[in-house]
């Protein structure tokens, strides 16, 4: 245990309901118990009713919905309407279910999906007052029809744009782009919109919010709702006599260490409920817990320990929940999907099995333990990597402010252009509305015009094709025709990935996680476009290797830090290929062996935070025996293994390269990209946020206890290289001159 947080209970602070909320709603809320509301939701109803776009980013269980919904509500009442955008079908029916309950009558609230009955759609577009939507519908079905929903856009008051934490990346991009068209759309119709959104606690919630809008949005922080005593545990697992790649120690697995500690909780009575990356990772979890427990001296709880897995039926679900209330169940393994869907209190204990991806997810599922206001206990249990080892010996990064932000790119022109199309197709474009789009729509529309998909004529740019512009974007992909994942053995079709992603995660031989079950790739066809999977339980994972170079193309910004060292952002062209992979044992982590592969290159456009130094420290560094492309090398895997600590990727969404000569900056260069077509906001966040990364990469480095590196500090999985040269000594020094003069 590196580090134990006690964050201490707060009851609350509670105010009067704001003047103008509608009696019937206040009414509503004191029949379900409700009387006061906390001061948060107020200050951010109140902007919002005022005018002031508004984001409410708090706490799980911190009432955010009520704050939208007060002014919604008042809306309504007064003959508005309100749109409300949630990134997936279930939330938005969870929403409407928690509504029904509370709208006033005759308010008419109803959800617009994919599955709502085409005769329902007409009476829904004339009648409802509050529509529950989401991004796609509103991409494909509902902008292109705008003129059928004239009256309910004149009457528009507000969007509610909730869990707005979720549009990030490529899809954040796409919908900020949505966004902009529904602001244009509205406008055309005389409605003028207010926005709120609500989003789990990050860093600079104002400005990824206005990033996603495009207009001003003020922030609300303050979380004022009560909450129990909460102790969080850090744990690092210790180092062990296996040994991985070039003879570096491993730790002791994050689901062993989880499965001791589930059985530990579980004998002392208290209700644990454990997170596990992978389906197969919960099993192992709940067996290991099962069997200590057996063969300890509290054997008869080993019966109320069970793992959970995802495409439970909701009967299932039920029983679930009520045996973990009756304490017939004392410890539950589960996957990720519990996050959805499972609606489980009273729990003592909650632990998180490796980075769950985002600070905001790691927050969601601690938040499960003492619901209620009773004292809790949480624990995150770092896995044999850079990020999480950082977090371990870092407790303020958790703690602390926020440093994580939300991350998106509208500018990309791979994604704007394909929305210029759409919008395009639904009013034409003039010149009034280019500013709305953005600084980059201007050259982006002359290169659509080239490729004749925008016809310009002198009232300005019209669709120049017959058929669906919408279908141009593909909102949550990024871009490219996907490969299709089939079983073989049942015919049935998976799911599909991305052409760029595929050569990484569905190539001969790959282990596919697919809800949590295990699947082996048997062959993968690029050109038809398709991967022929079966299930199995394969006891190794897979890593994909590639090599890559990178080129500058254009360098936008640049920062110096003294005369020795500068840090660039800009565009650059990447050169890709996926050469082999590695087997890796599921349990102890140990690497079992690498294969060879034969796939093609990959061209990737895309965009780049790097930095280099000048001849001084080069020549200093060699001086002391240091060897510069390992220490290069050493420094950019930390480097990408903590950059979503700051911006809100996945370690798989970028990529790196490292060099003691680069061709186009004729110096040591060290570059991180951003692994998608056009770019994803990562790197731009990565520049922005440099020095405080580059620190956190030489702490991360500095505090792992081993000796000459390990996958905890500067060996990467994925490294094409096979993670040679690596030098840890000469990172350190390297990123020391470096950030000196910061
Ligand atoms: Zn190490
Ligand atoms: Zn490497």
């Amino acid at each position: 245990m590196t580090h134990v947080e006690n964050l201490v209970g707060s009851r609350g602070v509670s105010e009067e309901w704001p003047a103008w909320t509608p009696s019937s709603l206040i009414e509503r809320l004191a029949d379900t118990g409700i009387t006061a509301a906390w001061s948060h939701q107020v200050v951010a109803a109140d902007l919002a009713y005022t005018g002031n776009n508004v984001i409410i980013a708090t706490g799980t269980a911190s009432g955010k919905s009520l704050a939208f919904l007060l002014p919604c509500a008042a809306a309504v009442t007064d003959g508005g309407t309100v749109l409300y955008l949630a990134p997936t079908k279930a939330l938005a029916a969870d929403q409407l279910r928690a509504l029904e309950e509370l709208l006033p009558s005759p308010m008419v609230a109803a959800s617009y999906d994919g599955d709502t009955p085409g005769p329902d759609r007409a009476w829904i577009r004339s009648n409802a007052d509050y529509v529950l939507t989401n991004p796609d519908m509103l991409h494909r079905a509902i902008l292109g029809r705008h003129t059928a929903w004239s009256s309910f856009l004149r009457r528009l008051r507000y969007v509610v744009i909730d869990e707005a934490h979720h549009y990030r990346g490529v899809f954040g991009s796409h919908v900020a782009q949505i966004i902009r068209r529904l602001r244009r759309v509205c406008e055309r119709h005389h409605g003028r919109p207010t926005f709120i959104l609500a989003s789990a606690t990050t860093a600079e919630p104002a400005e990824s919010a206005s990033r996603l809008t495009g207009l001003p949005v003020r922030a609300v922080t303050a979380d004022a709702s009560p909450r129990g005593a909460l102790s969080f545990a850090m744990i690092e697992p210790e180092l062990t006599d296996q040994v991985g790649e070039k003879g570096a120690p491993l730790r002791r697995t994050a689901t062993a260490e989880a499965a001791d500690l589930l059985a530990g909780l579980v004998a002392e009575k208290v209700r644990t409920l454990a997170f596990v990356r992978s389906r197969q990772g919960a099993e192992i979890v709940a067996l290991s817990a099962q069997r200590a427990l057996r063969d300890g001296k509290a054997h008869e709880l080993a019966r109320s320990v069970a793992a959970y897995r995802a495409g439970y039926l909701a009967a299932d679900r039920r029983q679930l929940e009520r045996d973990l209330r009756s304490g017939e169940l004392m410890g539950l393994a589960a996957t990720n999907a519990l996050e959805l869907g499972v609606d489980i209190t009273g729990l003592d204990a909650v632990l998180v099995t490796g980075w769950p991806g985002t600070l905001a997810s790691l927050w969601q599922q601690a938040g499960r333990a003492g619901r209620g206001g009773s004292d809790a206990f949480a624990a995150f249990i770092a896995r044999d990597d850079p990020l999480d080892t950082y977090l371990v010996h870092h407790p303020e990064a958790v703690f602390g402010r926020s440093v994580e932000s939300t991350v998106l790119d509208p500018d990309n022109p791979y994604v704007l252009g394909p929305h210029l199309c759409a919008a395009a197709s639904e009013l034409p474009l003039t010149e009034a509305d280019l500013p709305v789009f953005g600084p980059a729509a201007e050259a982006v529309l002359a290169d659509l015009v080239d490729r004749k998909l925008l016809r310009k004529r002198p009232r300005g740019w019209f669709w120049a094709r017959r058929d669906r512009a919408c279908d141009l974007a593909d909102i949550r992909g990024s871009g490219g025709p996907p490969v299709q994942i089939v079983d073989t053995d049942t015919g049935q079709l998976l799911g599909t990935v991305d052409e760029a992603a595929a050569h990484g995660t569905v190539h001969e031989g790959a282990v596919y996680l697919h809800q949590g079950q295990a699947h082996v790739v048997d062959t993968l066809d690029l050109d038809e476009g398709v991967a022929l999977v079966r299930a199995a339980d394969p006891e190794y994972s897979t890593w994909a290797r590639d090599v890559t170079e990178i080129e500058i193309i254009a360098t936008e910004r640049e920062q110096d830090w003294g005369d020795q060292a500068t840090v660039y952002f800009g565009d650059v062209r990447v050169t890709r290929q996926v050469v082999a992979y590695l087997k890796r044992d599921v349990r102890t982590g140990a690497v079992l062996g690498e294969r060879p592969l034969e796939l093609p290159e990959r061209v990737l456009r895309s965009r780049a935070v790097w930095w280099t130094v000048g001849q001084e420290i080069e020549e200093r560094l060699r001086g002391e025996g240091v060897e510069l492309r390992g220490a290069a090398h050493a420094a950019e895997h930390a480097a990408i293994g903590l950059l979503p600590l700051f911006a809100t990727c996945d370690r798989w969404d970028i990529g790196g390269v490292s060099t003691a000569l680069h061709a186009d900056t004729g110096r040591l260069t060290v570059f991180v990209y951003d692994g998608h077509e056009g770019g994803a906001g990562f790197a731009e966040r990565g520049y922005a946020a440099a020095r405080a990364w580059l620190t956190a990469t030489q702490e991360a480095i500095a505090t792992c206890e081993c000796l000459d590196g390990c996958p905890s500090c500067i060996q990467s999985p994925k490294c094409g290289n096979g993670n040679e040269p690596l030098s840890k000594a000469g990172a350190l020094r390297l990123l020391e001159e470096v950030l000196a003069r910061a």
